[in-house]
Formats: structure tokens, sequence, C-alpha cells
């Protein structure tokens, strides 16, 4: 496992429109760090950088402390693990496994060794001679996963793994993924455009925009105490509020005597477990409120809202910005 260090990182495809602009970003022995961000901000970009598939126009990385921009991928040590699995049909799983071990010419003996633990940390052991095409997708992932694995990468990348797993399989290999990272010491970068899968999981997070990232931090850093307008507003809903500041729907608390402003409640949506409240301020601005449960409210009735200033967050500051 290696600590990653990437400088002043640009790619641009056409020559005019950059990719990526000068992206910094450091990831330690062991950490498992979350880029987040719209389909196309270069997300998969940079992992084919890292992983020696695509060079960049600039910029440096480094695997502990050495330059690795000019070694070609074998030597690397950088494996990934890919949204549409990738794995090779005329293979079975264990020579799908296999694969990287007999590029590095390892003895019978150790690729038997190596693939047979990635398997079983995958708990895929007991389908080795299978076939991978009779396999579920969330099977087929938890191969390539072992594929990645057993060539014990320096940098584990993980591109969008579970973007074609229906949700409850995602829940399961979130915490499938997450184990195995922890439990391997595993360094690795992981990019989706899903914030609840890096909220969940990341040791660190950030979100990429217009080929940078501003902010990496721990997930409560960057939900509760983004950066800038863009971050906030990718990780979730924020209100605009009358003193300009910005505020998350679940951070306001309504009351019927006392707040730091008034609103009218237009409407409720009512999920269960929670509701929102959808509020109007004179201003005309809409305001969001989120609470568990679900309360009697009057519709046409006027509230006070109140919120802690501790989480005030950047608003957009304009529409056009969105
Ligand atoms: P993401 O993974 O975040 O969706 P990508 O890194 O795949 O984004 O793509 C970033 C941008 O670069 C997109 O505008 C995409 O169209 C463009 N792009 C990606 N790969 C190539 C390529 N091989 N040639 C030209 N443009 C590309
Ligand atoms: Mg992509």
């Amino acid at each position: 496992m290696a600590e990653v260090i990437i400088e002043k990182l640009t790619k641009s495809y056409d020559g005019s429109v950059k990719v990526l602009d000068g992206v910094d970003l450091r990831i330690n022995q062991g950490e498992l760090v979350f880029l987040l961000g719209p389909s196309g901000c270069g997300k998969s970009t940079l992992l084919r950088i890292l992983a020696g598939l695509v060079a960049p126009d600039s910029g440096t990385i480094s695997f502990d402390g050495k330059n690795i921009i000019s070694l070609p991928p074998e030597k690397r040590r950088a494996a990934m693990v890919f949204q549409n699995y990738a794995l090779w049909p005329h293979l079975n799983v264990f020579e799908n496994v296999a694969f990287g071990l007999r590029m590095e010419k390892c003895s019978r003996q150790e690729i038997g060794k190596k693939v047979m633990e990635a398997l079983e940390q995958v708990r895929m052991s007991s389908f080795a001679k299978g076939s991978v095409t009779q396999l579920s997708g969330g099977q087929q992932q938890r191969v390539a996963l072992a594929r990645a694995l057993a060539v014990e990468p320096a940098l584990l990348l993980l591109d969008e793994p579970l973007s074609n797993l229906d949700a409850n399989l995602r829940d399961t290999m979130r915490r499938e993924i997450k184990r195995i990272c922890t439990e391997r010491k595993l360094t690795a970068l992981y990019v989706t455009h899903d914030r609840r899968e890096a909220l969940s999981m990341a040791d660190r997070a950030g979100v990429m925009h217009k080929g940078k990232l501003s902010q990496i931090g721990t997930p409560d850093e960057i939900y509760n105490h983004p950066s800038d307008s863009f971050t906030a507003r990718f990780l979730g809903d924020v209100n605009r509020l009358p003193c300009g500041g910005g505020i998350r729907p679940e951070r306001l608390r309504i009351s019927e005597t006392q707040g730091k402003f008034r609103a009218r409640l237009l409407e409720r949506s009512f999920f269960g477990d929670s509701c929102e409240w959808l509020f109007e301020i004179s201003s005309g601005e809409k305001v969001l409120v989120r609470e568990l449960g679900a309360p009697e409210r009057s519709a046409g009735k006027e509230y006070f809202l109140d919120y802690d200033e501790a989480f005030l967050i950047p608003a957009p500051e304009s529409d056009d910005e969105k």
C-alpha cells in the first residue's frame, strides 16, 4: 500500500476544454478517499491517468515518494474496478482473478494461493471453477474486485463500481467494500456520482467541479462545513436564507412562538419516517424544512424558523450558478 500524491494534474482531450485543471490530491497510506462529481466532470479521466491508461498534459503523481508518471500500467501496481465489471467471458472465475498474476509471471503455487485468498475475501471461493457469464451482476462485481485485490495493488481505483447494481445490493456491497478496504488497509480512490455512497464510506471525500477539487475533508466536514456552494449543493439541499447564508433543511427548526425569521407554510410531503415542509418567506423565496415524524401543522399559517449559526453554509450566489 502506498501514499499517493497528485500535484497540478491537467488534462484536455481536444486542446481547449480542461477536463482536469490543476488537480491536487493526497491519499494517505491505508486511506479510502472518494471523489464525487456529476457525469462528465472528469472522474474516470483522473482514474485512467492514475492507472497509466491515459497520459496527463502536465502534473506529477508519486507513489511512496516515487514519481510514477512515466511508468507503464503494469509497473504501477494500480488496480482498477470498473462500473461494467470488464471480466473476460471466455475465462472462468479463477482465471479472471489470476489474470494479473499470470502477467507478473508468478509461480503456479503462488497464483493458486493468492487467487483463492482474494476470492475468499469477496466470499466467492465456491464459484472458482464456474463461468463468469452465469453470475449475477453483484457476483461479477465481487469477482472484478477479487481480480484487483489479487495483485496486492499499491493503489486500488474504483470507478462507480456499484452503479449497475440495484439499491439493496448496493447497500450490501458498500459495506463489503468498506470492510475489505479496512481489513487489508488498502489505499484506495473511489469515484462516484452518488453522495450517499461517498458520505457513508469515505475516510475523506471531495467534489470535482470544472476540473478542480476545491475541498477534501471528512464526510462531516464537507457536508456540514462545505467551503463553496457547489460542494454544498452537490452533497444535499441548501436553503437560501434572508441573512444571505444557506442552511440544510434538517437544520431548521419550526416554532409557533420564536425564531430568527417568519415563514408561511405552503405544503407538506410525507415520507413515513420523515416529512418535508415547504415554506415561503416574505421575499418570496421558498424554504424547505426536513423533520423526523410528521406533527400536525396548518397550511397557510405563519410560523417561526430558527437555526444554529454554526450550521450556516455558503449559499448559491445566483440562479445561473446552478
Ligand atoms: P466522468 O467519469 O466524470 O463522467 P470522464 O472523465 O469520463 O467523466 O469525461 C470527462 C470529459 O472528457 C467528458 O466531457 C468526456 O466527454 C470527455 N472525454 C472522456 N474521454 C474522452 C476521450 N477519450 N476523448 C475525448 N473526450 C473524452
Ligand atoms: Mg466515469
